[in-house]
């Protein structure tokens, strides 16, 4: 659209002549300059910051308190109270320093920086479950992203930067708000390098994905394709600052339990430990863990240390395994219950049979996952008959009748 205009062409906007205004951009039926095209950017940056999402902006009585990010926790998930403290500081202080440099600007004194999260608990344990019920309670943009699915650019596979889409996609593409939100990914163990010897030849599953990570975390501008999928040359970029983004992470780091035993027991034999070898919790040797095992497990260096506050979950005990379906606001046995009385019968579960289900749970090792696997294998068949059911009768699911349908 573009062309050489002659003498007598001038700005339509601010009226400059083409001999003093340089080239013209030609519309239908005038001309713009260079400098009125940057004016009119400013304008419109200016004016999008200033509609951005209401949905995303924080007032200081939107701060939930530790205590009541806990509470809003506790309701869905069962035990765990040291992550959810830790979580719940975490996002209070998240908002804390959003305020913070919201009123400062770059003017602050005093930098208070990110404390980025590493979760480690078995599977099943509810790291996941812990993100998501956070999400619930939030007023800045969250994604959840799985590292398995990642990889460094140029590979198959999900680029890291596209992590960042997700989070600008939960944020309506509001860049501002973006910049403030959350990000959960889930599975960090998996891109562990295999071992903790530096090879010489490219790892593609690990290391590189942790390169690209440790750029993000950083706080560095990332510039990524809005729809997502790879970059490629004549695509608009939106570019995401992350300095205040929160990165949350879950892995189940198995086996890294050899690590931190080994660790605490040459600590013992050097009388550097502080606890003795009899005072150790053998069958929860993960609340022992240390940033230095996450080294070991085949994180880099650099990436452990962008992760100030590490947090281990318990494994589920019984009492905890029988709690959880029961007593969480969409505990299985309540959404259960809810569709038998969709049909006018009431579903009655006795104790013994909720026992039942938890042994097995117990004996699968898949902690609380296996508890839904379980009441499906039962409940399956129930649910076939269920609509034959007379109306407003009671249905009691008694042990005997859950051995049944387990053995099927
Ligand atoms: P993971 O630790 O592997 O991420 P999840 O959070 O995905 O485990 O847990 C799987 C399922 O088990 C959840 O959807 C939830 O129903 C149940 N669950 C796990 N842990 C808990 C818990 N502490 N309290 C309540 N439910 C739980």
């Amino acid at each position: 659209m573009s062309k050489k205009p002659t003498n007598e062409e001038h700005c339509s906007f601010c009226g400059r002549p083409a001999s003093q205004a340089g080239m013209l951009l030609a519309g239908l039926n005038g001309y713009i300059c260079q400098n009125c095209v940057d004016q009119a950017r400013k304008i419109f940056n200016e004016e999008n910051q200033q509609t951005h999402n209401p949905k995303f902006e924080i007032q200081s009585s939107d701060i939930p308190k530790p205590t009541e990010i806990k509470t809003f926790l506790d309701q869905y998930v069962i035990g765990q109270d040291t992550v959810k403290q830790v979580l719940s500081v975490a996002v209070y202080n998240h908002y804390k320093r959003l305020k913070y440099n919201q009123e400062h600007g770059d003017k602050n004194d005093v930098e208070i920086e990110k404390s980025n999260i590493v979760m480690v608990g078995e599977t099943g344990t509810g790291k996941t479950l812990l993100a998501r019920t956070i999400a619930r309670l939030l007023k800045v943009p969250f994604c959840i992203a799985d590292a398995t699915t990642l990889t460094e650019a140029g590979y198959v596979g999900d680029d890291v930067e596209n992590v960042l889409v997700r989070l600008l996609q939960a944020a309506d593409y509001d860049v501002a708000a973006c910049e403030r939100g959350i990000v959960f990914i889930d599975e960090i163990d998996k891109i562990a390098r295999k071992s903790e010897n530096t090879s010489i030849t490219r790892d593609v599953s690990g290391e590189g994905v942790q390169q690209a990570l440790l750029k993000l975390l950083e706080g560095a501008l990332v510039s990524v394709p809005p729809e997502g999928g790879r970059k490629h040359p004549e695509q608009k970029l939106i570019t995401i600052n992350t300095r205040n983004i929160l990165f949350i992470c879950g892995g189940a780091f198995d086996g890294i339990e050899r690590a931190i035993a080994s660790r605490l027991n040459s600590n013992v034999i050097g009388f550097k430990g502080d606890e003795t070898r009899a005072e150790l919790d053998r069958d929860n040797m993960l609340q022992y863990v240390q940033p230095m095992d996450l080294k070991k497990f085949g994180l880099i260096p650099e990436l452990v240390g962008r992760f100030p506050v590490l947090t281990a979950l318990q494994p589920l005990d019984r009492e905890a395994l029988r709690r959880i379906l029961t007593e969480p606001k969409n505990a299985l046995v309540k959404q259960y219950q809810e569709l038998f009385r969709m049909d006018d019968v009431t579903l009655d579960i006795p104790g013994e049979t909720l026992d039942l289900v938890v042994d097995r749970a117990v004996k699968y090792h898949l902690g609380a996952r296996g508890l839904r696997s379980i009441m499906e294998g039962i409940m399956t068949d129930l649910m076939f008959d269920l609509p034959s059911l007379a109306k407003g009768s009671t249905f009691t699911l008694t042990p005997d009748i859950a051995t049944t349908k387990l053995k099927l």
